[in-house]
C-alpha cells in the first residue's frame, strides 16, 4: 500500500539530479488511519487528509507523508472522520467496599466505550484494587483508561466516606501522607467532612514540601486564597470558587469559624444563600487571578452539578444506559435520591439557580487563565452520573457556559495530562506519544456534541471499533 504518489514529473526530475532512490523497504505499523482529518487540540486546527501510524502502542508517524509504501497489520479508512486525543475524566470514584469491587470494575468499560482513555480516581475505599487494575491493563488483560489514583482521601475524624485517613494534628498528616507516598499514589486529594481548616492548611502545605500535588474540597472555615497560597493544585467543583468570589467572604469564613465552638456548626450547604447574595464582580476577579498566577486548576463538574439539581423532576427510571450500571451501584444511587427528595421546592429552586451561577464562573476562570479540568464525578453514590456518558454530557456543559469546543476539549485532553505531569507522554497527536486516541463520525469543534459519534477508539495502541465497544458492552449488560 502507498501513502502517495510521487507525482511524475518530480520523479523524473529527481533521476536527472541523480536524487532517485531504489524504493524504501517496507515500513511496518501496528495500525494505520488513513486520509484522517487530525484535530489540534492546542490549536483548535484540523488538519485534513492526514495519516497517522501506530507501532507499539506509540504515535510513530503523522502527516501526508510521500512514504514509499508501508504495510500495516491493520487500517482504517479516515475519510470523513476526526482523530482527537483520547479523552481524560478527571473526576470520578472507584468506592463502596469490596463486595462492590468487581461493579467497579465493570465501568472501566463503559469509561472506555465512550472515548476516555484516562480517568483520574479522586479517591474512595478500593486502592488495592485500583492497583491491581492498572496491572491487569497494562499486561494487556484488561480493557479500559489509564488510571491516576489518589488513593484514599484525607480528612478528620469520623469522615463521612469509609476508607478516609482522618487527621487533626501536624503530626498525624505526616502519617498520613507517609502512608500515601508508601501507596506510591498519584496525588493527594483532601475531603471536607469532618476536617479542620488547619489540618487542611497543614495537608496541603505538608504535600507541598513532599513534592505531591494536593486537590480537594475545603472547610469552609478557611479562605480559597490561604489555600491556593499554600500550594493547592486543584480545587474541586465550584463551591469553594464561588466562597471566595463573595465580598464578604473574610466575614463569612469568620461566622463559619466562630460557629465551629459552639452546638450549631455552621457548614458549606447553610452558608450558600448568604455567598450568593454577596457575591462580587471584583473579589471573582482577584481569586481567578490568584489562582491563574499559582497554577491552581478548576474541576467545575457541572455534570452532576446537573444531574442532582434536576433529580427530582428527571425521571432516570428508562436511561438506556442504566442497562450497564451494576444493580449494587444502582443500589447506591438512592441515597442522594432519597436526600433531594426531602428539599423543600424552595430548596431545589436555590440550587438550581447555584448551578446556572456556577455555569456564569467557567469562562471567566478561562479568560483569567486558570486551567480548568473536565471532569464528571462519576461512580457509585453519585446518582445517573453514569461513567463515560457524564464526561461527554460535561464537555457539553462547558461548552454551553462559554467555553470554546476547543477549550473545552483541551479541558479534557491536554490540561489532564499537564495536571499530572505526563504532557511530554500524551495530552495531544504527536509522534512519540501514546496511541490513546478517539475517532469520531463528525467535527467535535463544529459541535462539541460530535465527541458521541464514536467509530473507534484506540487505547494503549490497541483499536476498538464501534461493533468492538458494543461487544464489550454487552459484556458488562445486566443479565
Ligand atoms: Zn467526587
Amino acid at each position: 500500500m502507498k501513502f502517495y504518489r510521487l507525482p511524475l514529473a518530480l520523479s523524473a526530475a529527481a533521476l536527472l539530479v541523480g536524487f532517485a532512490r531504489r524504493p524504501a523497504p517496507a515500513v511496518s505499523y501496528d495500525v494505520v488511519i488513513n486520509h484522517v482529518s487530525v484535530v489540534d487540540v492546542l490549536t483548535g486546527k484540523v488538519s485534513a487528509d492526514q495519516t497517522v501510524a501506530v507501532a507499539h502502542g506509540k504515535i510513530v508517524q503523522i502527516g501526508p507523508v510521500a512514504q514509499a509504501r508501508y504495510t500495516a497489520r491493520q487500517t482504517l479508512d479516515g475519510r470523513g472522520r476526526y482523530l482527537l486525543p483520547g479523552l481524560w475524566d478527571m473526576h470520578v470514584h472507584f468506592r463502596g467496599g469490596d463486595s462492590l469491587a468487581a461493579a467497579n470494575k465493570k465501568s472501566l468499560t463503559l469509561y472506555l466505550a465512550h472515548g476516555i482513555t484516562t480517568v483520574r480516581d479522586c479517591g474512595g475505599d478500593l486502592t488495592p484494587r485500583i492497583f491491581e487494575w492498572r496491572r491487569e491493563e497494562a499486561a494487556g488483560t484488561l480493557a479500559g483508561p489509564r488510571i491516576f489514583t489518589s488513593g484514599p482521601k484525607i480528612d478528620g475524624p469520623g469522615a463521612t466516606w469509609p476508607g478516609s485517613l482522618e487527621v487533626e494534628t501536624p503530626a498525624q498528616v505526616s502519617k498520613a501522607l507517609d502512608s500515601l507516598q508508601k501507596l506510591r499514589v498519584d496525588y493527594v486529594k483532601i475531603y471536607d467532612s469532618k476536617i479542620s481548616g488547619e489540618a487542611y492548611l497543614s495537608t496541603i502545605v505538608q504535600a507541598e514540601k513532599r513534592g505531591m500535588k494536593t486537590t480537594g474540597h475545603m472547610p469552609y472555615s478557611v479562605t480559597l486564597g490561604e489555600a491556593v497560597t499554600d500550594g493547592l493544585d486543584a480545587t474541586e467543583h465550584l463551591y469553594y470558587v464561588f466562597k471566595a468570589c463573595s465580598g464578604k467572604e473574610d466575614s463569612l469564613t469568620a461566622l463559619v469559624r466562630n460557629s465551629l465552638k459552639t452546638s450549631k456548626p455552621l457548614g458549606l450547604f447553610v452558608m450558600l444563600p448568604a455567598v450568593y447574595d454577596t457575591y462580587s464582580p471584583a473579589a471573582a476577579q482577584r481569586i481567578f487571578r490568584l489562582m491563574a498566577a499559582h497554577h491552581t486548576a478548576a474541576v467545575p463538574t457541572l455534570a452532576i452539578g446537573k444531574t442532582l439539581a434536576e433529580l427530582v423532576e428527571n425521571d432516570h427510571a428508562h436511561d438506556t444506559l442504566r442497562a450497564y450500571i451494576d444493580p449494587r451501584i444502582q443500589a447506591t444511587y438512592t441515597r442522594r435520591l432519597a436526600s433531594a427528595r426531602q428539599q423543600s421546592a424552595a430548596a431545589r429552586a436555590f440550587t438550581q439557580k447555584l448551578e446556572a451561577k456556577f455555569m456564569s464562573l467557567v469562562p471567566q476562570l478561562q479568560v483569567a487563565g486558570v486551567t480548568i479540568l473536565a471532569g464528571s464525578d462519576s461512580g457509585p453514590f453519585n446518582s445517573f452520573v453514569y461513567p463515560g456518558a457524564s464526561l461527554q454530557d460535561e464537555l457539553v456543559l462547558l461548552v454551553q457556559a462559554g467555553l470554546t469546543p476547543t477549550q473545552a476539549l483541551q479541558a479534557a485532553t491536554i490540561n489532564g495530562a499537564r495536571f499530572m505531569g505526563v504532557a511530554g507522554r500524551t495530552g495531544t497527536i504527536a509522534v512519540g506519544k501514546d496511541a490513546d486516541l478517539l475517532l469520531l463520525t463528525a467535527n467535535p469543534l463544529s459541535n462539541i456534541a460530535n465527541v458521541k459519534k464514536i467509530a473507534a477508539v484506540v487505547s494503549r495502541g490497541k483499536v476498538y471499533q464501534a461493533p468492538e465497544l458494543a461487544g464489550l458492552l454487552r459484556a458488562i449488560k445486566n443479565k
